[in-house]
């Protein structure tokens, strides 16, 4: 259920008028619901129940602290793919050892701050990558947990910037090598080689390529986990959200009814997987972003202009690519609605910031209700890859952040003032 729902001709989140949090706080502004997000991580969680298992919340999807700290206090771990994403989860008041640390790159300093914090474990993209955490871990004298990722060469039918599993990405290792590389791993002194890990794409709507991966590695990890010892079997992220939710449920009012969920709901992906997972008795872990944060997030910006030119109706907005880089860099569908609604019709409209850039758009040629300066728009399931995505280009400032909680409104970070924006620069000596 989503707590972004209209009572009367407003809209709200949870219990509270976003235009009255928009004249407090100004826009752009991100909103977020933190009973969505604990509701999110539960059912998911109470889904997987059956079997010992870990949720660990992408950090990447959106790391605002009061985020992390909401999921930490719900007994959330965390896949982090940075060192700067690890010192986030222990400034929110997140567990290390509940930690995972993937990505195709870490740097030997950030391999050495995550064994100091002890991590729960590296998922390692390549051997070059085992190698370096075996000699990192020497130095300090530790054993270093790890798991490989395991490329398992499946389509996972969704953008092309957002699949991971197949041999064209460069992440993990490929199938028919991860048997050489654990036992190439096992060698190596200072490691334990502790699960197995996969994850091979975004905003997946339907179960299936879940299970193909699935079914598909089952006999490695079989027989990994016998010769290893093995731990934990990681399936990865991935779970995708609706975000168009007129689409799917063939009632363009959707939030009336209060009834707008997932396409992949948590109880069909565990019934579908949990019979494939259960019998390898190992502990499953889940490394969802989009799922849990990316429907409890929205984005409010106030319309500027209207503008028509030719056949064309702009609507210029104070909210930019920069601040929600989705339809620009994915093509990403976002639905967009009135804070406040009024008569008055539809018209085909282009939702348009004020950045010098084409690409610069959150709609073209969408049927919205008509609107006019100082009206307020919000887009829509814009929690998950929105605010973390954010830029100072065209020297914008990042938006502010606001957690809801029932009545509770309060700054989850404040709107940036300009000239931080710059307070890292100089004009060098020789100009002055
Ligand atoms: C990004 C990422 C995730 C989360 O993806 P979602 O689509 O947001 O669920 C999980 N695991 C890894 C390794 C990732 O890189």
């Amino acid at each position: 259920m989503h707590d972004f729902r209209y009572l009367g001709r407003k809209l709200y989140c949870e219990d509270v008028a976003v235009d009255a949090l928009a004249r407090r706080f100004g826009t752009p502004l991100y909103i977020y619901s933190q009973h969505t997000l604990t509701d999110h991580f539960q059912k998911l969680d109470r889904a997987m129940s059956p079997v010992d298992h870990l949720v660990c919340y992408s950090v990447k999807s959106n790391s605002n602290l009061s985020i992390l700290r909401t999921l930490a206090n719900l007994g959330s771990g965390f896949d982090i793919v940075s060192g700067g994403e690890l010192q986030r989860v222990l400034a929110a008041g997140g567990d290390p050892r509940r930690c995972i640390f993937a990505g195709v790159g870490k740097t030997e300093s950030e391999i050495e701050f995550a064994l100091r914090r002890n991590v729960y474990s590296f998922n390692a993209e390549s051997e070059a990558e085992l190698q370096r955490i075996n000699r990192v871990a020497a130095r300090l004298k530790q054993i270093a947990p790890v798991a490989v990722r395991v490329n398992p060469n499946v389509a996972a039918q969704t953008h092309a910037k957002i699949t991971t599993g197949t041999y064209e990405n460069k992440f993990g290792i490929a199938f028919e090598q991860i048997e050489g590389v654990y036992a190439r791993a096992a060698r190596l002194k200072h490691l334990r080689l502790r699960g197995l890990q996969m994850h091979i794409g975004s905003q997946l709507t339907s179960v299936a390529p879940f299970e193909q991966a699935v079914r598909k590695v089952l006999p490695l990890v079989r027989q990994l986990a016998k010769t290893h010892e093995l731990e934990f079997l990681s399936i990865g992220g991935g779970l995708g959200i609706v975000y168009q939710p007129a689409l799917a449920s063939g009632r363009p009012e959707w939030w009336k009814t209060a009834a707008a969920t997932n396409i992949l709901t948590p109880a069909g992906y565990a019934a579908r997987l949990l019979p494939l997972l259960q019998p390898l008795g190992l502990k499953i872990l889940l490394e969802p972003g989009r799922f849990i944060s990316g429907n409890a997030g929205i984005l409010v910006t106030r319309v500027e202009y209207v503008k028509r030119t030719g056949p064309k109706t702009f609507v210029i907005v104070d909210a930019a690519m920069n601040d929600l880089i989705r339809p620009a860099f994915y093509d990403a569908y976002h639905e967009i609605v009135p804070v406040m609604r009024r008569r008055g019709g539809h018209i085909k409209s282009d939702v348009v910031g004020p950045i010098c850039e084409s690409g610069d758009y959150f709609c073209k040629d969408r049927p919205l209700p008509r609107v006019g300066e100082g009206d307020y728009l919000a887009l829509l399931s814009a929690g998950a890859y929105g605010f973390v995505m954010a830029s100072n280009y065209n020297t914008r400032p990042l938006a502010a952040e606001l957690l809801v909680s029932g009545r509770r409104v309060a700054v989850a970070r404040e709107r940036q003032p300009a000239e931080e924006i710059w307070s890292g620069e100089k004009v060098v000596a020789w100009l002055r």
